[in-house]
């Protein structure tokens, strides 16, 4: 069954608090399950069924019959969902140590309409016992560490169990909590009661105003990459912010000086983003609905040639012209990803540790306010990355 989206969205948050605009701009765009989605999709339902069959809450046949609906399961998903379920089943028993009448909800329908016209989400799992109550939200990316602090999703979800068991519980304070095991990453926040309305009641007037389809302001930010906002190919706002670069055309004197390159080198990374995605954007209108931008055509792009018969097929053909089957095939080792998939991350980290080691990068410049430690003066940056330069 398709997954329903509320229209103001608590994954969206982001970008409706700081862009009123953008939920009429995403709206033009169809939905498009990319691959990630579809693998984090998998990843939480695997979590989902491993909680409930250690809370005996699916007996063990329904428990296989489900895990065999999932596909293909690679060992290191296995390995994170069984990390996600001890995660939040440690938090639960702790809270159980106090309130014999704790309670945890997993993937649980969360109505915050009171503050976000028609808002709802699921939470991942819920925990709530006398004094606080916990949303964990699992997150399953790579690309970006989620923090907790602050994170607007977090706390539209902790409205909506409030809502739930305000009056069941005696609560105090909120705890919200990202879990993404695949950055090594868990963060938390703490909140009392009163901070926590008294930011829903500010959202709640950014929410009013997002609905309101005679409002098209549209402000443009860090929200837009961060909230993957789907018209940033078109995106007025969003373009005048990329092209603030095209100052540097109109300065003087001649020479830029050191502060105009910082942001120069800090701008060029997002605007060859923003240009692949505004090509992306021009590719599919004329692929998928035959619209061509002005001076441009659509052709066939550059190929490879490929074998159209099956390699044991060829194997055939050559083999009778006197080829040994070994000289035709070559065996490769796979990559640490894939052998990471095959048998998950403690057995990798246990068989081949002392087999695997990280070359220093290439050095990279990168903003001050980056949490990677600076690697020292220039000349003995030189010295120590020659072979990473010379690469
Ligand atoms: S790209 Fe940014 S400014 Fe434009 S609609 Fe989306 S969030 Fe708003």
């Amino acid at each position: 069954m398709p997954e329903i989206h509320a229209r103001l969205s608590a994954s969206g948050a982001k970008k409706w608090i700081n862009c009123p605009g953008s939920v009429q701009m995403e709206e033009q765009f169809e939905d498009k399950v990319s691959e990630f989605a579809a693998e984090g999709t998998k990843a939480h339902a695997l979590g989902e069924l491993k909680i409930k069959r250690q809370l005996n809450r699916i007996k063990p046949a329904e428990y296989s019959d489900k895990l065999t609906e999932l596909g293909e399961i690679p060992a290191d998903m296995t390995e994170y969902a069984e990390g996600y379920r001890d995660f939040v089943m440690e938090r639960y028993n702790e809270v159980l140590r106090t309130t014999p009448d704790a309670k945890l909800l997993i993937e649980q329908r969360l109505d915050f309409s009171r503050w976000v016209p028609g808002g709802f989400g699921t939470g991942d799992a819920v925990i709530v016992g006398d004094g606080a109550l916990e949303i964990i939200d699992l997150k399953y990316g790579t690309g970006v560490k989620v923090p907790a602090e602050n994170n607007p999703q977090l706390r539209l979800y902790a409205l909506g169990a409030l809502e739930l068991f305000d009056f069941l519980y005696d609560i105090e304070v909120v705890r919200t909590t990202i879990y993404q095991p695949r950055m090594d990453n868990i963060s938390s926040e703490n909140l009392s009661l009163e901070d926590l309305n008294d930011w829903g009641r500010a959202i709640a007037e950014r929410a009013e105003k997002a609905a309101d389809d005679s409002i098209t302001e549209r402000i443009a930010g860090g929200h837009c990459d961060s909230g993957f906002c789907k018209a940033r190919a078109i995106c007025r706002a969003y373009a005048d912010k990329k092209t603030e670069l095209a100052k540097y055309e109109f300065t003087k004197p001649s020479k830029l000086s050191e502060e105009e390159i910082a942001e120069i080198i800090e701008q060029s990374e997002s605007l060859s983003k923003w240009a692949k995605l505004v090509a992306d954007y021009a590719l599919d209108r004329a692929v998928n609905h035959h619209m061509l931008i002005p001076g441009y055509k659509l052709v066939e792009g550059k190929s490879n040639r490929k074998y159209c018969k099956s390699d044991k097929e060829i194997e055939c053909i050559l083999t009778e012209q006197g080829y040994k089957a070994e000289e035709l095939y070559e065996h490769k080792l796979k990559g640490i990803g894939e052998m990471e998939k095959l048998m998950g991350k403690s057995k990798f980290s246990k068989l081949l540790k002392d087999c695997v080691i990280k070359p220093p990068g290439k050095p990279t410049l990168v903003p001050i306010d980056d949490k990677r430690p600076a690697i020292g003066s220039s000349d003995s940056a030189a010295d120590d990355f020659k072979d990473a330069i010379q690469k």
